[in-house]
């Protein structure tokens, strides 16, 4: 009896996955494993938040297996050892995989596809992340895209995402299950009891993610359009964490929008609105393959230089705790503290405000990201704070810089996200809410910085590192 190992990594789901569909297609039986080897990632190995994802996603994953017959052998320690531990105990004769793009991931795939083919193994990885494979579109020149308007009119037209494949309703199990250790024994749980509150706004895994998209389906993606930028209401998909650990394809996701507004042409411009952010999702997965170097540097080398406030641990620190005297900077923090998720709206202006306000390094902003987001994405973290900084692909000019109070106003008017996340503003409304320090006897942080003034410094650097670059 043949064995097939399904070699699970971001792609923690049973429908629409290309590597288990091909593994149930190869051999009698198949060997579902997740090897946990946070070395591999080195200084991007999952962050706390995620790590608490990952945990529930997993444990969840195991449930759909056991529910089909299976279950989910769990290892820990080098990847390649444990897979070669693995073949030699079940004398598995093939191994799939779906593919991830990130540099140091890569790397390391391509590494055991050549050590492992040469223990006689079919090894196979497939396309199961993305709706496009990044080496799949090119400018006209032959280069990979920069810009995403472009990028976008090009995807649209060349990429015509497959139908989903439904899930397989039993697994063959081997003869013989190796041994597994406990998820328990992974220790992703945080020490502290911070992400307890986690479990009140998520329900990891593929059949949270299912009913997180058909409730977005149903509730919100007709209001999409006019409501994605307005951090009070719920007109977001709050798929990002689903995404990120591939508990649904983005295929899925592309099928079920597309499906739902067939015939309903009141829904249209909503989904193309969404599912265009999906393409950002592709675009920022696309740049990150093609500019490695761009989780820890600018894009444009003529940014290295920038000249970043010195000694700003203080401000950092304020920054991160949502004390910096701004309202809406510090309803997002919490908001980011409190449930692991931030409203994109929100990661912009809090982005903006570190990295012009403050004049703080973008990549610091990046790394407390990549602790405290359950969606935690090298590519999309990675192209968010480049796009704030204005360093990277596709970024906003440097001159664009988000004035917290007009922000707040604008997207916040009645003050709801406010006072959610900002009790101690309970008492205001009206323009003091958005500016707390015009009132005196309210208890909250004097502002860490002149909104007003602070940018200049800012732009007057970027403007010298133009002109030096043009
Ligand atoms: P929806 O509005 O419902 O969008 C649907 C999906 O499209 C999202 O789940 C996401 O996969 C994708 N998407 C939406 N906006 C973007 C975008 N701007 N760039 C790339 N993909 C996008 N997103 C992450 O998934 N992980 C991150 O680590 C991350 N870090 C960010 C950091 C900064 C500074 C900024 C400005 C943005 C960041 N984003 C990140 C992008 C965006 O904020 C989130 O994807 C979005 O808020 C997730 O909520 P949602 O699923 O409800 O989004």
């Amino acid at each position: 009896m043949s064995t097939a190992i399904v070699w699970f990594r971001r792609d923690l789901r049973l429908t629409d996955n290309s590597a288990l569909r091909a593994a149930l297609a190869s051999a009698d039986s198949v060997l579902p494993v997740y090897i946990h080897d946070p070395a591999a990632d080195r200084e991007w190995a999952p962050g706390a938040a995620s790590r608490w994802w990952l945990h529930h996603s997993l444990s969840a994953l195991d449930a759909a297996l056991r529910a089909s017959g299976s279950r989910l052998v769990i290892r820990s320690g080098d990847t390649a050892d444990e897979l070669r531990a693995l073949i030699a105990a079940t004398g598995a004769t093939q191994l799939h995989w779906n593919r991830l793009y990130e540099p140091r991931i890569m790397q390391r795939d391509a590494s055991l596809k050549a050590t492992l083919h040469e223990t006689g193994i079919g090894v196979e990885s497939h396309a199961g992340c993305l709706l496009h494979e990044p080496v799949q579109l090119q400018t006209g020149n032959g280069q990979p895209f920069r810009v995403f308007t472009p990028f976008w009119k090009v995807f649209l037209r060349d990429v015509v995402p497959a139908a989903p494949v439904v899930a397989p309703r039993k697994l063959p199990a081997p003869q013989n299950w190796p041994g597994s250790v406990s998820l328990q024994s992974l220790r992703l749980l945080p020490a502290q009891d911070w992400a307890d509150g986690f479990s009140g706004w998520w329900t990891p895994g593929e059949a949270g993610a299912l009913q997180q998209l058909r409730s977005f389906l149903k509730r919100a993606i007709g209001r999409y359009q006019s409501g994605r930028d307005y951090p009070s209401r719920t007109d977001v998909s709050y798929l990002s964490p689903h995404l990120h650990f591939g508990e649904l394809s983005p295929r899925q996701i592309w099928h079920a929008v597309r499906g739902f507004a067939v015939g309903r042409a009141v829904f249209e411009a909503d989904a193309q609105a969404y599912l265009r952010e999906l393409g950002w999702r592709e675009f920022a997965h696309h740049v990150l393959f093609n500019f490695p170097h761009t989780p820890n540097e600018p894009m444009y080398e003529k940014f290295r230089d920038f000249p970043w406030r010195k000694n700003y641990s203080e401000l950092l620190r304020a920054w991160q705790q949502g004390c910096t005297g701004y309202p809406i900077v510090d309803a997002g923090m919490r908001e980011l503290w409190a449930t692991g998720w931030m409203h994109n709206r929100v990661r912009m202006i809090v982005a903006s405000f570190l990295v012009k306000n403050l004049r703080i390094p973008w990549q610091e902003g990046a790394r407390w990201f990549w602790g405290t987001l359950v969606d935690a994405d090298l590519a999309n973290n990675t192209m968010g704070w480049q796009w704030s900084a204005g360093c990277g692909a596709d970024a906003a000019p440097y001159f664009r810089i988000f004035n917290p109070v007009l922000q707040s106003k604008k997207f916040d008017p009645d003050g709801e996200y406010l006072h959610r996340w900002l009790p101690e503003l309970a008492n205001l409304d009206g323009e003091a809410l958005h500016a707390p320090w015009t009132h005196s006897t309210i208890d909250f942080p004097k502002p860490i910085v002149d909104y007003k003034a602070s940018p200049e410094q800012a732009l007057a650097a970027y403007a010298r590192i133009k002109v030096n670059g043009d």
